[in-house]
């Protein structure tokens, strides 16, 4: 079916979404269509407002409007504990526990040979970098229980190792396959709670 041109596009802008396929789109679009201008505005002026004005925290790389992050800069926590993740979504779900008082370091995705994503497309220089610079007791790996979260919590393990850090790997409370970021809280906290020396 063809549809008008702005519908068109706006479908196509909609795709490119996760998890949302063609039908998902048009049902959207035709949705966003429905909205009452105001509403339609706000949503846009949203999304504008969201890329504007956030950005990177750039010793953490959690997403933040502000740099350092409030994490990075805040004297309540422990800048000397520091929990390795994936995505910024993963910050989100820890700090949801509340009983993290620590640090991060988001990676921004995982070792993954298959897809060509060697250490260097992650933020892995960037933690060793920052465990120069910094006095760290120790890094908790907290990457997702699949293949490729444990083939990176081993790899950093390797690399800081022998610097004498504490490295650490959250334990299989976790679904394993599972994401981080769907685990309930009480999962999370013994899984964090029970991390063992890696
Ligand atoms: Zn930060």
């Amino acid at each position: 079916m063809q549809y008008i041109e702005p519908l068109a596009k706006l479908i196509e802008h909609l795709r490119t979404l996760p998890g949302i396929g063609a039908k998902t789109a048009t049902r959207l679009a035709y949705h966003i269509i429905d909205m009452e201008p105001s509403k339609a505005k706000a949503l846009a002026n949203a999304i504008i407002e969201a890329k504007e004005k956030i950005g990177f925290c750039n010793t953490c790389f959690n997403i933040s409007d502000v740099n350092p992050c409030r994490i990075c800069s805040s004297p309540n926590r422990d800048h000397s504990v520091i929990c390795v993740v994936e995505q910024p979504r993963d910050v989100a779900a820890m700090e949801r526990m509340r009983d993290y008082k620590g640090v991060y370091h988001v990676l921004h995705g995982v070792l993954s040979p298959l897809e060509g994503i060697g250490p260097e497309n992650i933020k892995v220089r960037e933690l060793l970098l920052r465990l120069q610079t910094t006095k760290v007791k120790e890094l908790i790996m907290a990457t997702n229980p699949n293949v490729e979260g444990e083939a990176t919590a081993m790899y950093i393990a390797k690399l800081v190792k022998p610097s004498g850090i504490k490295v650490s790997r959250i334990a299989h409370g976790l679904p394993i396959g599972g994401d981080l970021e769907y685990a309930d809280e009480v999962t999370l906290s013994k899984a964090l709670e029970n991390r063992h020396e890696i």
